[in-house]
């Protein structure tokens, strides 16, 4: 359901003059103020509708420095936009002004075997490029559940996490270079090919997760590993979500390291088997959900053994290991419609991606549960349990309920005094925006508010985010 906000934009149109100067820069079809178009793009995965005044397609960096020149010189806001699933309202036009679309520029310009380097445009979606590198034989690992839409520039603007980040990191890990456009309309070029460089200020990590606020990233060179061919997985069954916790510590001690550890909770099991036919889950009190891959089919086999002994020694009650890659894609499959799953039990959901040290998952989880009986929520949790990054959805059955503005504070207040964070990989956008400072603190809020001030003199890409204002 969807959560429509009225702005003083929606019935304004853009400026015709300004529309003119667009259809200067872009092919005309490239420019709408269709009220279509508009709907279309107003909204993200959160389902908060905010319709932009038109909407852009642009193909290369330099239509796009054009724009941000003319918008810059206007005043008018504009707005980032990859695969719009973003959980936090990042690309929407909460102040009216333009959708930059990147959804045109898709090109894989160049595969680099010798260095082992990808070089790409930022709109192709995470899955079409992790799809064309594996038929080379390479692996690009960030995978969000979302890859099937969500596209390299929202991953590298959001520092996407996802799946496999206990072995592999999260986005920033693997990006070694990028092409962007700063809000002046300046192209500039970070990084190279170098793999190490410790030549000023570290700003290839600055623009990443930077949630479209200091640039528009239009290309990006990133690392590859050759595909590692072999993988074992399991489902272990807890009758205890203390019980799952140890497990997943025990695991992360054991000295070998797992490329994912997902947890489902009892109700996020019922929700994915009421959403979809064919999960057929157990339901029990905690699932985890665990994968070893590498490049040694014995050496992953005897990996997969140590973790499914050490999640029996925790109590799990029944470990069932995929037979086939049939299988194990099912499994994953599942995993992937957890978050669209989560509706099957009301019709609004707040997700929240808390991360917390990984001695803390079994506090946290307490507490999430604690905070959602407190306030008479129901409360799923599901998430990467091997970073300690847990997804907890406060559902309701109506989009503004008090309730839940008091457990979401509640439940940042609990992670950041275990030490943790109030978002592990969905970033700040328009949701997480008031809770900025209790993190941070105001001292380096300001140091965030100047480096905005600095790149983006003008304020107007993708204004009024992350609360730096
Ligand atoms: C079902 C589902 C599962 C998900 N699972 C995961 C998960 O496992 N891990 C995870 O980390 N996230 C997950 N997400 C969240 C989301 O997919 C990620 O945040 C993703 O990185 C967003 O990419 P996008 O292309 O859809 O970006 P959008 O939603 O279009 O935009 C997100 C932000 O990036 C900015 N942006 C987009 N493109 C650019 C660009 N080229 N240059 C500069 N800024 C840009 C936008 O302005 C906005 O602030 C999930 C979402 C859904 C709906």
């Amino acid at each position: 359901m969807a959560g429509s906000h009225t702005t003083p934009w929606e019935s304004q149109s853009l400026d015709p003059v300004v529309l003119k100067d667009l259809r200067l820069i872009l092919a005309p079809e490239r420019v709408s103020d269709e009220p279509v178009d508009r709907l279309t793009y107003a909204y993200d995965a959160t389902r908060k509708q905010y319709p932009p005044q038109a909407v852009l397609w642009p193909e290369t960096a330099q239509e796009i420095a054009a724009i941000l020149r003319l918008a810059g010189g206007r005043g008018i806001p504009v707005y980032p936009r990859g695969g719009g699933t973003g959980l936090t309202g990042g690309s929407l036009a909460t102040r009216g002004g333009m959708v930059l679309s990147l959804e045109r520029m898709t090109a894989i310009r160049n595969v680099d075997k010798s260095n082992r380097l990808v070089t790409v445009q930022a709109g192709i979606p995470l899955g079409e490029l992790k799809t064309a590198l594996q038929k080379q034989g390479f692996f690009y690992p960030p995978d969000p559940s979302s890859a099937k839409t969500a596209t390299l520039g929202g991953t590298l603007a959001e520092c996407a996490g996802g799946l496999n980040c206990v072995k592999y990191g999260t986005t920033k890990d693997w990006v070694q270079a990028v092409e962007a456009v700063l809000p002046t309309g300046e192209i500039i070029h970070i990084g190279s090919k170098a793999r190490k460089s410790v030549v000023g200020y570290n700003l290839l990590q600055l623009l990443i997760g930077s949630e479209g606020t200091l640039a528009v990233i239009t290309e990006a060179t990133l690392r590859l590993l050759p595909f590692p061919p072999h993988r074992g997985t399991f489902i272990a069954l807890f009758d205890s979500v203390t019980d799952s916790a140890r497990a997943v510590q025990r695991m992360l001690d054991s000295g070998a390291v797992p490329c994912a550890i997902e947890f489902i909770d009892r109700r996020s099991l019922e929700a994915v088997n009421a959403y979809r036919q064919d999960a057929g889950l157990p339901v029990v009190e905690a699932l985890l959900l665990v994968e070893a891959d590498g490049y040694d089919s014995s050496r992953v086999e005897e990996e997969t053994h140590t973790f499914a002994a050490l999640c029996r020694e925790c109590g799990a009650t029944r470990i069932t290991q995929a037979q086939s890659a049939q299988e194990r894609e099912r499994l994953w499959d599942i995993r992937r419609s957890l978050n669209p799953a989560m509706y099957a039990q009301a019709p609004f959901k707040t997700n929240e991606d808390i991360c917390v040290p990984l001695s803390e998952i079994g506090a946290m989880l307490d507490a999430a549960y604690a905070i959602g009986n407190k306030y008479e929520i129901a409360t799923l949790c599901f998430g990467h349990a091997g970073d300690g990054n847990i997804h907890v959805n406060f559902m309701t059955h109506e989009e503004e309920d008090s309730r839940v503005d008091s457990a979401v504070a509640e439940l940042f207040e609990r992670t950041v005094a275990l030490g943790g964070s109030i978002s592990g990989e969905h970033g700040i956008g328009i949701t997480k925006a008031p809770f900025l400072e209790l993190e941070l603190g105001k001292r380096e809020r300001q140091l965030l508010l100047d480096i905005k001030k600095l790149f983006d003199p003008m304020n107007i890409l993708n204004p009024g985010k992350m609360n730096l204002e």
